[in-house]
């Protein structure tokens, strides 16, 4: 599971002039953006369902310490998709705040392209990179 978007959609084909961000934009990102969540859900529910019916498995120990870490691995996963979720519900929020689609550093427009493959974008392309250029030097 990552932050990229695997799930197919048709890509949005915007009329000669079409106003950027109307509402039939804002449907198309919004049906995306509850597709994955929907998708996420499902994958939370079946995670758990799983660590309960396997819960009480093994009784040998070296079994246990390697389940114990594929719970923990498990965990990681779903608190990732938690986030994630989250994440999504505050782009809904932008759509319907009228916010969503704009560079939220410097106001651009993100573009729908950008937009269809990171639907949880909040920064443009130029704003992304220097935001990953001044992480890598923290990071040093
Ligand atoms: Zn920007």
């Amino acid at each position: 599971m990552s932050a990229e978007i695997h799930k197919q959609f048709i890509p949005y084909e915007p009329k000669a002039g079409e106003e950027y961000m109307n509402p039939q934009q804002h449907a198309h990102f919004r049906k995306i953006l509850e597709d994955w969540k929907a998708e996420l859900s499902q994958d939370i529910d079946r995670t758990v369902h799983t660590m309960q019916d396997e819960a009480t498995l093994f009784a040998d120990p070296n079994d246990r310490a390697s389940q114990e870490s594929d719970m923990a691995l498990e965990l990681r996963n779903r608190d990732r998709e938690r986030k994630l979720i989250k994440k999504i519900d505050e782009t809904i929020a932008n759509i319907e705040s009228g916010d969503y689609g704009y560079c939220e550093s410097c106001g651009v427009e993100i573009g729908l392209k950008r937009l269809e493959a990171r639907p949880t974008a909040t920064l443009c392309i130029d704003c992304k990179t220097l935001d990953e250029l001044r992480e890598k030097q923290v990071a040093k």
